[in-house]
């Protein structure tokens, strides 16, 4: 898998009156991870939606491997960014096997078996190679997400977002999904995480970048960030809950 860094700089967000993102400045350099923790309604989503181009900014650029890429088509720039959101957003009629070969036959354009080959290798990673004939509401929630990381990972992404991808997910199912992002920070895939799960930004995380009212307010390794937090409202926020 190849890897590429990602960069937003100056992002603004307005939506109406509300400065949702007020001049974002965030790079995740190549094969590195960085979680974005913060409080509800900061704008951490609305962060990932532009990086995916599923959310136009009002201002400012973002890169990929220093490439200009805010005006780039979104289906194009898709391919290379892989995203997994809470609510996994599989296709509910379909099968495990299908959710993950359409977008492969219909954005990649590959056949039928040569997409069938790749879901089935994906699938075997996630740990799912048995669940492929079945619909997604058969399996667990966490087995859902997993599906959901396998067709991300599918597409050959540079670079993965995950939007809170275990916040919906039962407390013993976390575990797994969690470990599996881990081996994709090891394997070195560049990753941009929104987690409430302070222990794996804390292990996992190269960096952690701390959002309030539409600004990253703090940014640092994770020890710097947990251990050594400098604004009141990092301070605040981490003895809330942690
Ligand atoms: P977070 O993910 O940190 O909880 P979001 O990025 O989802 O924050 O949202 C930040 C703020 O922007 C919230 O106040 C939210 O209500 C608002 N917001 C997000 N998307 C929209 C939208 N499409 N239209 C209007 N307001 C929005
Ligand atoms: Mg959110």
């Amino acid at each position: 898998m190849t890897a590429a860094s990602v960069e937003l700089r100056g992002v603004s967000v307005s939506f109406g009156t509300l400065e949702v993102l007020r001049g974002v400045d965030l790079k995740v350099e190549r094969g590195r991870t960085t979680c974005v923790i913060g409080p509800s309604g900061s704008g951490k989503s609305t962060l990932l939606r532009v990086v995916n181009r599923l959310q136009e900014p009002d201002s400012g650029d973002l890169l990929l491997d220093g490439e200009s890429v805010v005006r780039a088509d979104p289906d194009a720039l898709r391919q290379r960014i892989g995203m997994v959101f809470q609510h996994f957003n599989l296709f509910p009629h379909r099968t495990v096997l299908d959710n993950i070969t359409l977008p492969l036959r219909s954005v990649k354009r590959l056949t039928k078996p040569q997409a069938e080959e790749i879901a089935r290798t994906r699938l075997a990673e996630v740990g799912l190679a048995d669940k492929a004939p079945y619909r997604p509401s058969a399996l667990s929630g966490g087995q859902q997400q997993r599906v959901a990381i396998a067709r991300a990972l599918a597409m050959d992404p540079e670079v993965m977002l995950f939007d809170e991808a275990t916040s919906a997910l039962d407390p013993e199912l976390v575990k797994g999904v969690l470990e599996l992002m881990a081996g994709l920070a090891e394997r070195g895939l560049t990753l941009l995480v929104v987690t409430h799960e302070m222990g794996f930004a804390r292990q996992v995380a190269d960096r952690v970048a701390f959002m309030d009212h539409g600004r990253i307010v703090e940014e640092g390794t994770p020890a710097a960030v947990f251990d050594d937090p400098a604004s009141p409202r990092l301070q605040k926020f981490l003895s809330q809950v942690l």
